[in-house]
């Protein structure tokens, strides 16, 4: 077999998605993505670094919105929490609360959304469950748990929100590595 791009060569090896003959040349153009692949001819190879830089583009544009969220309301939570004790304002509890739900509403948010996502899950299997009110019967929605899970999650991101930031601006550069390192590999 020869290769499909250059006729004249010997194949070496057949592409892992298309069956296609790759000769050496080939075969070293596209090593890059070898390991998590196999051998690739130049056209699967172009056509998987650009699902591949799709796929870090968009990881990147999560990261960083997130990233961008964080830092702020971080930053006005922390201002809320130490300028209330600093000066000693009058109703300085609630001013912390609100710094805190800022410090840590991005992590209390995704703990609400996992609550709400077991209770949905809960439904699927049982059926809805349904609870007397004063306005009636009701579906029972798990405000409670959400509300909860809301609390507990606002606390832990208090802590976590900075590591969070660390790890998404670790995550923004390693994708821009693999952006660019896509970029280059691509074969014309
Ligand atoms: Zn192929
Ligand atoms: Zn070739």
């Amino acid at each position: 077999m020869n290769c499909s791009k250059h006729i004249e060569s010997q194949a070496i090896a057949k592409c892992k998605i298309c069956g296609a003959g790759v000769c050496k040349e080939c075969a070293s153009k596209t090593a890059l993505l070898k390991s998590d692949f196999g051998v690739l001819c130049p056209d699967c190879f172009n056509k998987k670094l650009d699902l591949l830089s799709d796929f870090y583009w968009e990881d990147k544009r999560k990261r960083k919105i997130r990233m961008i969220i964080s830092i702020i309301t971080y930053c006005l939570g922390i201002f809320f929490i130490l300028g209330s004790i600093i000066s000693h304002y009058y109703d300085m509890v609630l001013a912390i609360i609100i710094g805190v739900v800022l410090c840590g509403f991005y992590t209390g948010l995704t703990w609400r959304n996992v609550a709400q996502q077991a209770h949905e899950e809960e439904e699927l299997r049982n059926g809805p469950t349904y609870v007397i009110t004063e306005d009636g019967i009701e579906k029972e929605d798990a405000f409670w748990m959400k509300i909860v899970f809301f609390v507990i999650g606002t606390a832990i991101g208090v802590i976590y929100t900075p590591i969070r930031i660390i790890i998404d601006a670790i995550g923004i550069s390693k994708d821009k590595r693999y952006l660019s390192e896509f970029a280059t590999a691509k074969i014309k």
